[in-house]
């Protein structure tokens, strides 16, 4: 968005340093349209263009397609013409097909400005032909996408609409892959980033991105270091693998900084995105959000060219993974069966890129129990506390009585705790105490599987356990927290005081990550990097 010429060729320059190959500029906040200003406000704009340190679009967005233009047409038409008689006049101009398409006068003297199979000129200006929705997919989506096909004038067309879940992009890339010359089509908003950051797989024209994250000239937009760093968009083409975190939210989570550097770091031809799926659609689902889990899941997996192998599940999605991939007949590893919850899925594929198979495992419950034996030379014998009783507590539970410790489960939902402790029955020896006794219970193992501690949570100055009310020397207990965010919690910080051994949950996050990579890749993961990486992102103790 330019607000100002000089501040905006100098972020054009930055942005070709970060490696952009073409910059929008996005003029309607400096040109007003208006009679007196006209003049000096175009002269402003072709200086931009002549002095734009890339090949550049220009687009004056009107306010009826979510712009700021609120001038007429024929100003906007004579700023066209001025800088399609420029020396070097703009690689495109971006115009509305509602603009066009109201008025056959204004598309005729549109048309004059630009190259197209008609002119007789040899210009070097492209028309983008867009259209734009910021609230929603329009529902006659397919009726204007070919009506705007119909206008051969047009070297691009655009679409950009507002995506209300991850199936919108599918459809996007539909739009790209059919489409009989050169198209770009994003979804805007948290549910977009998928079709702006795979637009390279789909050979789309271009993707945006903005130099800062407050310059996004629509939300959702990635930043050109998060495009190029994080997402490596120049290695992305037709046979990159898409996997990446299922959950709601997902936008903080640390999965895709470690999963594509390590893709990178072994020459994994991959790309991992926040994937996320809400819990609960506008007016609520029956299950908690499963169906709607269940339907874009389905619709990810079956995809004809998006060759999605894989993710990582979380909040509030695990057991729906484990629900969906019985219901559909896939592998369920016999951890995630006992446990009910599963964190990571595997998608199979054939060399055309069909689905071939899918399996699900939890990689929480070895990561647990790796974590623990760094600590603990033996498990079998030891009394482990597990606090909490949701989706993390249940695989702590799961590996402890596995490796033959005797677990307590204590929480504040005593039926949940006892559900746990009835399905691990089979498993080994679980049994449950009340939350407000939790202190009288010696332990030789604390884990905290609640969110207490954490920033942003319901308690992040609170610690589910107090070493100094269990009364006793605690320099040979282990304190065990699975909140990595932020590393040095309080429960962690009072074990250390009280001089009790201590356990992170980053170190948690790395060990369930390295099996997810593992088994997807087949690869071991450069696990010293993800540790730098997740350590410099939310702190070493
Ligand atoms: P979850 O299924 O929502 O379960 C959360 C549990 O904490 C529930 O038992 C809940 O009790 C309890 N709880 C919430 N607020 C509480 C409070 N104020 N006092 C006492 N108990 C409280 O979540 P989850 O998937 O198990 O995750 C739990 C924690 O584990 C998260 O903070 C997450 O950071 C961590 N985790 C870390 C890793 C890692 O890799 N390091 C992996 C997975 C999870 P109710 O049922 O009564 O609400």
């Amino acid at each position: 968005m330019v607000q100002e010429i000089d501040a905006a060729l100098a972020d054009c320059a930055e942005a070709k340093r970060l490696g952009a190959e073409i910059a929008e500029y996005r003029i309607d906040h400096v040109f007003s349209g208006e009679t007196d200003d006209a003049e000096r406000e175009i002269a402003e704009i072709e200086r931009l263009v002549r002095s734009s340190a890339l090949p550049c679009i220009v687009t004056c967005r009107p306010t009826f397609e979510g712009g700021f233009y609120d001038g007429d047409d024929a100003a906007r038409v004579s700023l066209y013409e001025r800088l399609g008689a420029m020396e070097h006049p703009p690689r495109y101009i971006d115009v509305e097909h509602a603009t066009v398409s109201r008025s056959a006068n204004i598309r005729q003297k549109v048309l004059l400005v630009v190259d197209h199979p008609g002119q007789m000129r040899g210009l070097e200006t492209g028309l983008i032909l867009s259209m734009h929705d910021f609230e929603r997919r329009p529902a006659d989506l397919t009726r204007r996408v070919l009506a705007m096909r119909e206008d051969r004038a047009a070297a691009v067309l655009k679409v950009a609409y507002r995506a209300r879940s991850l199936r919108d992009n599918l459809e996007l890339f539909d739009l790209v892959r059919q489409a009989d010359r050169p198209m770009i089509a994003l979804g805007m908003g948290e549910f977009g980033l998928l079709s702006r950051v795979l637009a390279p797989k789909f050979g789309a024209f271009l993707t945006f991105a903005s130099l800062r994250d407050t310059s996004t000239t629509a939300p959702g937009q990635p930043t050109i270091t998060e495009m190029l760093a994080r997402y490596r968009f120049r290695s992305i083409g037709r046979a990159t693998r898409v996997y990446g975190v299922v959950g709601w939210p997902v936008g903080h989570s640390l999965s895709p900084l470690v999963h594509n550097a390590g893709f990178e770091k072994i020459g994994h031809d991959g790309v991992y995105l926040p994937l996320p799926i809400a819990s609960e659609e506008k007016g609520g689902t029956e299950g908690g959000g499963y169906e709607s889990f269940k339907g874009t899941m389905l619709e990810l997996v079956d995809h004809e060219g998006l060759d999605f192998s894989g993710a990582s599940v979380t909040i509030p999605h695990k057991e729906h993974l484990v629900r969906l991939a019985i219901e559909q007949g896939w592998g369920v590893s016999e951890d995630a069966r006992a446990i009910g919850a599963a964190n990571t899925l595997v998608v199979e594929r054939d060399r055309e890129g069909g689905f071939a198979g899918a399996r699900v495992e939890n990689t929480d419950a070895p990561a647990i129990e790796a974590c623990v034996r760094s600590e603990v030379e033996e498990v079998g014998g030891k009394t482990v506390m597990v606090l909490g009783a949701g989706g993390a507590a249940r695989a702590a539970a799961y590996a402890m009585a596995q490796a033959g410790a005797n677990v307590i489960i204590a929480a504040r939902t005593r039926e949940k705790a006892e559900g746990i402790a009835r399905d691990m029955q089979s498993v080994g020896r679980v049994s449950v105490c009340a939350w407000d006794e939790r202190h009288a219970h010696a332990a030789d193992v604390y884990i905290n599987a609640t969110p207490l501690g954490m920033h942003d949570g319901p308690g992040p100055e609170l610690s589910p356990i107090e070493p100094k009310q269990l009364g006793r020397d605690v320099s040979g207990v282990v304190f065990f927290d699975t909140v990595y965010n932020p590393v040095r919690t309080p429960m962690l910080m009072l074990a250390e005081e009280a001089g009790a051994r201590t356990i992170d949950g980053a170190s948690m996050f790395v060990d369930q990550a390295a099996r997810q990579f593992h088994a997807w890749t087949g690869v071991e993961a450069p696990i010293t990097m993800f540790e730098g990486l997740v350590r410099a992102r939310v702190g070493s103790r």
